[in-house]
Formats: structure tokens, C-alpha cells, sequence
């Protein structure tokens, strides 16, 4: 199922128009989606670093809760060796044992400070929990309101989107892949995002550069596929210059001072 020339021809112009309304309705969503997009990957960092926050609190505590029992069983052996320091036999036994006091003091002073610092950690955490949930909160709020923006626009060209999708999926079969594909390169290419163009006033209606009659002529004819030698769009019509003329150009003279 092979399609003409001016099928083909047909095809691309309305593949070109439809792709066009696409791209316009893509514009008037501007950089919303892209926003969006990035909004909700700084949420998640903003949602992994809490976590992280928590689990920090979480091995702080942990730490505390540790030093106070070590803290415990320090205070229960001095109990003990002092208690043994009442029974020793000599002054050796009674120094050794006070040496193991001042070591399970020395014990319960580092652990002290430790739960200190892991206070001081705790309290400087919650800070930062604090700050990152209001920083959150703020970009969740822009997120919402961007992703309204965004549904509302959505929502005013969706009908318009499901049609050209499908009028779109009938176009393309139209058209042979390979030419397809040069339509397609030659459309990311195009600043202006044209592929298929006219002829306008004797210029290529994506380059502006002129297109020699003989050319126009081969173009009406649709014999052959043909582009523009300067920028290689398919060239698929030779728009009537008639109109343009029709518009009275010339202002009554009366008027003229
Ligand atoms: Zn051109």
C-alpha cells in the first residue's frame, strides 16, 4: 500500500500542521512541567535528609542511653570496691582499690561528656529538622500551586491533544519511514520547527531563500518530492500569491493633503 506523491505530500503537511499545534500548545505550558519536575526532586532531597536527620537522632539517643548505663555500672563498682576498701588487709589492696575508683570516675566523667555532646548534636539536629520541614513546606506549596497551573492547562487542550495524537498516528502511516525519519531530523533541527513548508512570495517558507520558478513549477506539479536546496525542507506547496495582492494597497488620493 504504496501512497502517492501528493499523498505523501498531503501526509507531511498534516503531519507538519498538526506537529505545529503540538509545539504551540507545549509553549503555552512554557517551563511548567520542567519546574514541576524539578520541584519534586528537591522535595525528596528535602524528605532523604530528614530522614537522615531522624536517623541521627535515632543513634544519638542510642549513644546516650548507652553512656548511662556504662555510667551506672561505673557507679555500682565504685559502690563495690568501696565497700571492699573496708575489708582490705593492707594499704596496697586499699590503693589498688582506690585506683579503680578514680578509674570508673574518670569512666563516668568522659561518659558525661559524651551525653553532653550528644545533647548539644540533638538539639542542633532538630534545628536542622526544623529549618528543612519549613523550607519543604515552602517548596511543596510552589509545587501545588505549579502542578494546579499545570493540571488546569493540561486540562483546556486535552481533548485537543487526544485528537491530534490520533490524527497524527494516521499521518505518519502515510508516510514512508525513512522519510519520516528525515522529517523528523530535519524538524529538531529547524529553530522554527518546520520540516514541511510552502512557498511564499517565491521563498522557501522556512529559509526565506528564494525558490526559482522552474522550481515553483516542479513543486505545483507533485511529481517528485522537493526540498529547498538552501536549508532542505520539503518544500510541499506553492502558496497563491493572489491574496496577498487582493488587499487594497492603495489609500484614496481624495484623502491626501
Ligand atoms: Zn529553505
Amino acid at each position: 500500500m504504496e501512497s502517492t506523491i501528493p499523498q505523501t505530500l498531503d501526509a507531511l503537511v498534516k503531519l507538519q500542521t498538526i506537529d505545529s499545534k503540538v509545539d504551540e500548545i507545549i509553549k503555552v505550558r512554557g517551563a511548567l512541567p520542567e519546574e514541576v519536575g524539578d520541584l519534586e526532586d528537591e522535595l525528596a532531597g528535602y524528605i532523604t535528609r530528614v530522614e537522615k536527620y531522624n536517623q541521627d537522632l535515632t543513634d544519638l539517643n542510642q549513644e546516650i542511653s548507652d553512656k548511662k548505663n556504662s555510667m551506672k555500672d561505673s557507679s555500682n563498682l565504685i559502690q563495690k570496691y568501696e565497700e571492699q576498701q573496708n575489708n582490705v588487709r593492707n594499704n596496697r589492696e586499699f590503693d589498688a582499690l582506690t585506683k579503680e575508683v578514680e578509674l570508673q570516675s574518670l569512666e563516668i566523667q568522659i561518659s558525661e561528656k559524651r551525653i553532653k555532646e550528644a545533647e548539644e548534636k540533638i538539639e542542633s539536629k532538630k534545628v536542622e529538622i526544623e529549618e528543612t520541614d519549613g523550607i519543604r513546606s515552602e517548596r511543596q506549596k510552589d509545587l501545588d500551586t505549579k502542578k494546579d497551573e499545570l493540571k488546569i492547562l493540561s486540562s483546556e487542550s486535552e481533548e485537543e491533544e487526544a485528537k491530534l495524537k490520533k490524527d497524527r498516528e494516521r499521518a505518519v502511516k502515510k508516510v514512508e519511514e525513512r522519510l519520516y525519519n528525515s522529517y523528523e531530523k530535519l524538524r529538531s533541527n529547524a529553530r522554527n520547527r518546520l520540516a514541511v513548508v510552502s512557498v511564499k512570495r517565491a521563498a522557501c517558507g522556512g529559509c526565506f531563500a528564494i525558490v526559482p520558478p522552474q522550481r515553483q513549477v516542479e513543486i505545483k506539479e507533485k511529481k517528485k518530492l522537493i526540498v529547498c536546496e538552501h536549508c532542505g525542507r520539503i518544500l510541499a506547496n506553492v502558496d497563491a500569491v493572489i491574496e496577498v495582492e487582493k488587499k487594497p494597497k492603495r489609500t484614496p488620493r481624495k484623502k491626501k493633503a
